[in-house]
């Protein structure tokens, strides 16, 4: 039935916020459209946010939106997009039958990054989680997330104009979230004390975020705090918050009816719902080691970082106190449970480490490359004493990936529906689906590429001189900031945590080398950087700063820039703009690695250390590799060898491939190293794919 061609205000805002209130609409981007088209100025200033868009919006637009025909076709788009989302064929019921379709996974994590507009993330862990919850429900793989909802998120950074960074923690009024509030809360012990935490809900499509909010006014001050800050706070306030999250998870679910029949952790942050479960099974009668057997097999767990800082260890006479009331329905002594967490049972001087405890109590356990998966066994060798040799360590791994739908650019989707007939919406575990991508014409591959860089170089522009504005920089330095880079340079873009094994400063040891580089007239190369570092870890701080003290220098005037507040939003720019992802972690520090699998689909190539998932991804000719020379003679010479083989790729092959142009002005040999590079990484390293591993090798036996 046609629709009138106007509706009330009223009509307006009811059909207006109920597509705001179902998170599909942050990867299906038709339904974002009525949004930015109503109110762009309120759009952009609230970082895409829907709701809080619409009730900014003045009652005046609102009218001519609702007397507007062009607007209530782009809503009913909108409307249609979710709606055929929902009907679309879903692989996992395609596949799957019998007691397999009985599959429930509740699914842990500490982040979880949907959106920009919701800062409830710090970094790869987060994108990671939130992509795969994408992913379960675009397969529709029955998965309900657990996490915690924090009032002030991960802080957010500006850059003073000696380079530190200044760390802000505004305060998000959960009103404005698209989120539900379902009614029902928990009571959960944590030490001496219950807490009392409110269950809310994200909604994905058919997919459940059940989030904790534990800043209510019938908890005392110190409780209130543990739902504040994600990586917030002295050790002792984020073991009480891991806690929350592990057995105020498990007991969220069961308060819910979720009733999972797996319970996935995803890093050892939540690894006490497993000895919930085990009190609760204990509680209904089974013996303490049956209960263990059955938590074991129906867990999965996934470890996330080869770096020793990533895994937390609490003096176990705190955590037994912490979970004392757990323990006691679990049957655990506070010793029993200590040992569970010890690489040395016994060792009363050994503190608990959450992943030895989650590698005890989970029987399905994983690391995120194979690298890592290698790794990892050699880590955690033993806690496994009776495995033979490292192969019979029972640590596998799946490679993470990333969602199509969110990363992957409306304009290059529009490119690749054209050439390669790619159909991003059918969503489905398809490797095969890119690799007609080498056979696209160069030119028009070219056109697009430099489409994307010119969008990412007038994104940074206006950027800089916001920040540069923001700061109160003189007028002088405002004018300058961000005039000089180029829309044809070539452009390498490094962003991630400022973690330091990520070595964000690598590339300016030598610093007259690489100004030679980038300041050659006839082949302008430009460094765009943008990153966070841990509010406690000074070093990485440091290296921000360098960074961004770097950009200040006149040799890199124009040719280097940082970006402040690296999220979703700049993550996208930036991955969908550059010709180049860098990536030069001290090997093998980096357990994966996601933001390199973007570029991918918006033709930009890979220049990384063989470490995390490049080694998977890298063929010889789909990108570059940078060939980590092994040093033995610690770190400062490492740093030297590596950081000498990355000027020689650049110098030698990077470089003058790309500025190698036909005289039609293509780059032919670099356009075919970017088709490859399309037609190889996005269809294996997508999270549909990772979702789908994850469910034939992991949840499918833990449900059995
Ligand atoms: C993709 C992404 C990450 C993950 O990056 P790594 O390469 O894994 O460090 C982190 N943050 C944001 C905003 C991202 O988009």
């Amino acid at each position: 039935m046609p629709r009138p061609s106007t509706v009330s205000i009223d009509d307006l805002l009811t059909r207006l916020l109920r597509i705001a209130e179902d998170l599909a609409w942050s990867w299906h981007e038709p339904v974002q459209r009525p949004f930015a088209m109503l109110d762009p100025i309120a759009w952009e200033a609230t970082n895409h946010a829907p709701i809080e868009t619409v009730l900014s919006t003045p009652k005046a637009r609102l009218a001519a939106a609702a007397a507007d025909v062009r607007f209530l076709q782009t809503l009913e788009t909108a409307e249609r997009t979710l709606e055929d989302a929902q009907r679309a064929p879903r692989w996992f019921k395609t596949n799957h039958r019998g007691r397999d379709r009985r599959l429930k996974v509740a699914y842990y994590c500490s982040e979880f990054a949907i959106h920009e507009s919701m800062q409830q993330y710090s970094g790869g862990l987060g994108v990671l989680a939130g992509d795969h919850v994408k992913s379960a429900e675009d397969l529709g793989v029955p998965l309900v997330g657990v996490g915690l909802l924090y009032r002030h998120g991960y802080y957010r950074q500006q850059f003073e104009s000696d380079g530190r960074q200044r760390i802000l923690y505004p305060e998000y009024d959960f009103d404005r979230y698209p989120i539900e509030e379902t009614g029902t809360s928990i009571a959960c012990p944590i030490g001496r004390r219950t807490v009392t935490a409110r269950i809310m809900r994200l909604t994905l499509g058919n997919t459940s975020l059940l989030l904790l909010d534990a800043d209510l006014p019938e908890n005392r001050p110190a409780d209130r705090r543990l739902t504040e800050g994600l990586y917030k706070g002295e050790p002792d306030l984020r073991m009480r918050q891991q806690v929350l999250l592990g057995v105020g998870g498990a007991m969220a679910l069961e308060a819910m009816d979720e009733r999972p029949t797996v319970h996935h952790l995803n890093e050892g942050h939540a690894a006490f719902a497993a000895v919930e479960r085990i009190a609760r099974l204990v509680e209904d009668g089974l013996d303490q080691s049956d209960a263990i057997a059955r938590v074991r097999a129906s867990t999965v767990f996934t470890t996330h970082t080869p770096v020793p800082a990533g895994h937390d260890r609490y003096p176990a006479r705190d955590a037994a106190a912490a979970m004392s009331g757990v323990l006691r329905r679990a049957g655990f002594t506070g010793r029993s449970f200590a040992d569970l967490g010890r690489e040395t049972p016994g060792d009363r001087s050994e503190p608990l480490c959450m992943t030895i405890l989650a590698l005890r109590l989970a029987e399905h356990v994983n690391g995120v490359a194979r690298l890592h998966g290698e790794v990892s066994r050699e880590m955690w060798r033993s806690v496994y004493p009776e495995a033979e040799t490292l192969k019979d360590v029972p640590i596998g791994s799946i490679t993470n990936g990333v969602h199509p739908g969110t990363w992957l650019d409306p304009a290059a989707a529009a490119f690749w529906r054209k050439h390669i007939r790619l159909k991003p919406e059918i969503a489905k575990p398809d490797e095969a689906a890119w690799s007609k991508a080498t056979n696209v014409d160069p030119a028009a591959a070219w056109a697009l590429r430099n489409v994307l860089r010119a969008r990412l170089v007038r994104f940074m522009h206006d950027r800089l001189v916001r920040q540069s504005v923001q700061r109160g920089d003189d007028p002088s330095e405002r004018l300058a900031a961000g005039a000089g880079l180029r829309e044809d340079a070539l452009t390498i873009g490094f962003a991630r945590r400022f973690a330091t094994y990520k070595r964000a400063p690598l590339i300016f040891r030598d610093r007259a080398r690489l100004a030679a580089m980038l300041n050659d007239p006839d082949r302008p190369v430009q460094i765009v950087f943008a990153g966070k570092a841990h509010p406690r870890d000074g070093e990485g701080q440091e290296f921000a700063r360098m960074v961004y003290r770097m950009s200040k220098r006149p040799e890199f005037h124009g040719r280097i820039a940082i970006l402040e507040e690296y999220d979703m939003r700049i993550g996208r720019e930036l991955t969908s703009g550059c010709d180049v992802w860098l990536n030069n972690p001290i090997r093998p520090h980096e357990a994966s690695g996601t933001s390199g699998m973007k570029p991918p689909m918006h033709l930009g190539v890979n220049c990384s250390i063989l470490d995390g998932w490049w080694p998977e991804g890298f063929d010889g000719r789909n990108g570059f590799e940078i060939v980590g020379h092994p040093v033995r003679r610690g770190a400062a010479a490492r740093d030297a060898a590596d950081a000498t083989a990355l000027y020689e790729v650049l110098e030698d092959s990077l470089i003058p491939e790309f500025f190698d142009r036909s005289r039609a002005g293509v780059p032919s040999r670099w356009v075919k190293r970017a088709l490859r590079s399309a037609a190889t990484i996005p269809g294996p390293f997508s999270t549909h794919r990772m979702v789908a591993d994850y469910v034939t090798t992991a949840y499918l036996p833990a449900n059995r």
